[in-house]
């Protein structure tokens, strides 16, 4: 249940955190309706054709996040894209001679996009697509609780605004937060992290790392339920358990791996089993059935017992993302992500500063973030 965004909750840490207003989920929901209603007969053709013709003319690059629907992540990859977590999306673009980089997923990613690649026009389905995890950390409130602790290193994840990365001294995905914590914590610097508090505590508890962290949480991946899983384990005793680690630590605790998108998708693809419970958004599951489509990919049960519903567990603001808004977006060229300078220059530094930190360790990822 959620509050009005008016409503702040008091953290142990006393962070002023805006909790989540239920009608912003509910605006998502309806938005992405309009996605993915039924086509008409012969329209799901035309757009993909239409789509096809327009990324030529408009020397585009579709560029699409492993949650976004199967549709578009098979476009991507057919007309020369890319599919992958938002820092790999935005590398690929960098490196892609195309001069428009279209990126569906959500806000945040288009952003990450825009400030690793300022030279290129990068444009979004729907903008309007956001993350709880970026709805809940704005940046005042942020700025507030990081200039009450001046003593602190601020690390923040990748799913933040542009200003909110401004703020921070370093960014990190899922699949490098562990080792900078432990660098940080090596040069004797104290950790304040944002905004997921369940990474926050996963990574606490992993490293042994005392750190302030920001409240906020995926509204999806908080759904799912240790008691859920261990009921479907019943019934599929030899599946492999895999959680993403933006899940409530009792989740975590049952898991066979956690990890980031990337090593989950992996970690489907290496594991000598053919049943996997899968506690993320289930948009990965596109990829990990074609690296292995033979295997058996269960989604993880949310609140319930015998929860198990499909669409339930899709990020309502990923499922913005669609064919139709996709070819509108071609064919007007709008919908395009600013950063403004000063911001986009500080946010770089902290992006820069993870990316050079695996550079030098070469065994290290920086992919993985939601
Ligand atoms: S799945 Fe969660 S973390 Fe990912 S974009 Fe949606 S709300 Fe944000």
């Amino acid at each position: 249940m959620y509050m009005n965004t008016t409503e702040m909750n008091e953290s142990k840490n006393q962070a002023r955190v805006p909790v989540l207003a239920e009608e912003l989920v509910e605006q998502a929901q309806a938005a992405a309706l309009k996605q993915t209603a039924d086509y008409a007969p012969g329209e799901r053709e035309e757009l993909i054709a239409r789509i096809k013709s327009l990324l030529l003319k408009q020397d585009a690059v579709l560029v699409a996040h492993y949650y976004t629907s199967p549709e578009l992540q098979q476009l991507a990859e057919e007309t020369g894209g890319f599919v992958a977590d938002s820092l790999e999306m935005a590398r690929f673009g960098n490196e892609h001679p195309a001069t428009t980089l279209i990126v569906a997923g959500v806000r945040f990613m288009g952003e990450t996009a825009k400030i690793l690649n300022p030279e290129k026009r990068v444009l979004m389905p729907d903008p309007a697509a956001t993350c709880s995890l970026d709805l809940e950390c704005p940046v005042d409130a942020f700025s507030q609780f990081c200039d009450e602790h001046p003593d602190h290193t601020v690390v923040v994840y990748a799913n933040t605004s542009a200003e909110v990365k401004a703020r921070a001294d370093w960014v990190v995905t899922s699949g490098i937060a562990l080792p900078i914590v432990e660098y940080l914590a090596g040069q004797k610097q104290r950790v304040l992290w944002a905004p997921d508090k369940h990474l926050g505590s996963y990574v606490q508890k992993s490293t042994g790392v005392e750190m302030l962290i920001w409240q906020g949480s995926c509204v999806i991946h908080e759904r799912f339920t240790a008691d859920g899983i261990k009921n479907l384990k019943l019934k599929y005793p030899g599946a492999a358990v895999l959680v993403h680690p933006e899940s409530p630590a009792e989740v975590i605790e049952v898991a066979d791996v956690v990890g980031s998108t990337t090593a989950l998708i992996n970690a489907s693809k290496t594991m000598d089993v053919q049943e996997f419970i899968v506690a993320t958004e289930p948009g990965i599951f596109y990829k990990m059935k074609q690296a292995s489509p033979g295997k058996i990919f269960l989604e993880a049960p949310t609140g319930g017992i015998s929860a198990t519903c499909e669409s339930c567990m899709r990020c309502p603001w990923m499922a913005m993302n669609g064919l139709r808004n996709l070819a509108e977006v071609l064919e007007n060229v709008n919908n395009e992500i600013f950063v403004e300078e000063d911001i986009r220059r500080k946010a770089l530094i902290p992006l820069q500063r993870m990316m050079d930190f695996a550079k030098k360790r070469p065994s290290l990822k920086v992919k993985g973030n939601a």
